[in-house]
């Protein structure tokens, strides 16, 4: 299907072309025309997917259908989670606005709220808003909902999990009874089916991944390791597979300072990125990433939530996330659009609770894998439980196929014959 065939108009085709997008994803295939019927739109999709174009292209459409007003009401609203979401979609909506004559801005916040207001004052058709700086621009009378036709929540799931239900309640509360409704969320859980029942009417569902599993194109590798041997293993991984473009994942923003300074002494180029950074620290890493300057990106979730880096071949988790459907947002980062990625977690004795947890999620078993020189001292810990008498009996009881154990036995790109994955397993 082509982008012509969703039933664009000419200027966004253009634009997309411009772009070098030449087919449309899954779930821009589904949207699309749904939304331009008007129809509200329940999506279940990930970072990745084309989802941002998904939205704001029939958006586009249907805000340049009337004719401009002098003031500019806001006619959508796109609200993320953060800010760096928040001004990836800005810069897709420019893009694909190019040639249209719609005005969008962004607001997020972290920064110094003036250059924001300079701008909204002008007028701006679409606002794209994180929802704590929207709100207290909206309190200081700064901002007027009451024209809003569409609304997007992009990354609902994350926005809840930040705690901002509350927020969005309030922000709906401002905006005229009457809209589009338009709410993506990667994962489903109860609280985001409460959300989209009180909001949307009547609306299409669109999937993009089936509900809660993880990217198709993602390999999902677990190694066991001891936590105090991670750093020395991942350094090792990264080095000698001569990887660039790494996104690493750790729990805590004092853990991702830590790894990338470690990272660093080790020569890998590597920056983290967290909540504690300023704004424009963060964009710094995040443009250095992208242009390659830098080859390990250490993150936290929240900070990585919504990063758009297309085609990033590696995601490591250093640390398990202790919720399931972080690990599903996280290796969301691989395997984009069409492209096939990899996605390892450095699983310690303690871990094995969550790797439980996100199995269950998946629902699928994650093999485990053991590199030869770190074999794990410790057995899983479940429920404060130690397993390891039961390893060597189940690693012989455990059938194997022939593709887990090529897999396993798989050498890092560009390695030498050392280091192999062992057999051994739990
Ligand atoms: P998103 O899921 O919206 O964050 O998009 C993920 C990535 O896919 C972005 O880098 C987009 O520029 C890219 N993308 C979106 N639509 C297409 C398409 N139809 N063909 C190729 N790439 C696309």
């Amino acid at each position: 299907m082509s982008f012509k065939e969703l039933g664009l108009k000419d200027s966004l085709l253009k634009a997309i072309e411009k772009k070098g997008y030449t087919t449309p994803t899954p779930i821009q295939e589904k949207a699309v025309p749904r939304v331009l019927e008007g129809r509200d739109i329940l999506a279940s999709a990930q970072t990745g997917t084309g989802k941002t174009a998904g939205f704001t292209l029939p958006m586009l459409q249907i805000l340049s259908k009337a004719p401009v007003r002098k003031h500019r009401p806001i006619r959508a609203l796109i609200l993320t989670p953060t800010r760096e979401l928040a001004a990836q979609v800005q810069d897709d909506v420019r893009t694909y606005s190019e040639f249209e004559d719609i005005r969008s801005t962004v607001i997020f916040g972290g920064v110094k709220q003036h250059a924001q207001v300079k701008v909204l004052q002008k007028g701006v058709d679409i606002l794209v808003a994180t929802p704590g700086r929207l709100l207290d621009l909206i309190n200081q009378g700064f901002i007027s909902l009451a024209k809003v036709e569409i609304l997007v929540l992009d990354e609902a799931d994350r926005m809840l999990d930040m705690g901002f239900l509350r927020d969005i309640k309030k922000v709906i509360s401002m905006m005229p009874q009457k809209r589009q409704n338009l709410l993506f969320s990667a994962t489903f859980s109860r609280e985001i089916k409460s959300l989209a029942t009180s909001l949307l009417r009547n609306p299409v569902s669109v999937e993009a991944t089936p509900e809660n599993t993880t990217a198709e194109l993602v390999k999902q590798r677990v190694i066991r390791v001891d936590q105090k041997r991670k750093t020395e293993l991942i350094i090792k991984i990264i080095w000698e597979g001569n990887w660039h473009q790494v996104l690493v994942f750790t729990r805590t923003k004092h853990g991702a300072n830590r790894l990338a300074q470690k990272m660093e002494k080790a020569k890998i180029t590597a920056a983290a990125i967290h909540g504690n950074k300023s704004q424009s620290a963060r964009t710094k890493a995040l443009a250095a990433f992208k242009k390659g300057d830098v080859s390990v990106l250490v993150a936290t979730d929240i900070a990585a939530r919504g990063l758009d880096i297309p085609l990033l071949p590696h995601v490591i988790n250093f640390e398990l996330p202790n919720v399931p459907e972080d690990y599903v947002h996280r290796i969301g980062r691989t395997g984009r659009a069409g492209a096939s990625g990899e996605a390892l977690s450095l699983v310690s004795a303690d871990e094995h609770d969550y790797v439980r947890g996100i199995e269950k999620l998946l629902g699928m078993k994650l093999d485990s894998e053991i590199i030869e020189g770190f074999e794990p001292t410790k057995g899983p810990v479940e429920g404060g439980k130690k397993r390891m008498q039961n390893r060597s009996r189940n690693s012989n009881q455990r059938p194997h196929s022939n593709k887990q154990k090529n897999r396993r036995n798989r050498n890092y790109r560009g390695r030498p014959n050392s280091n192999r994955n062992s057999d051994k397993r739990n």
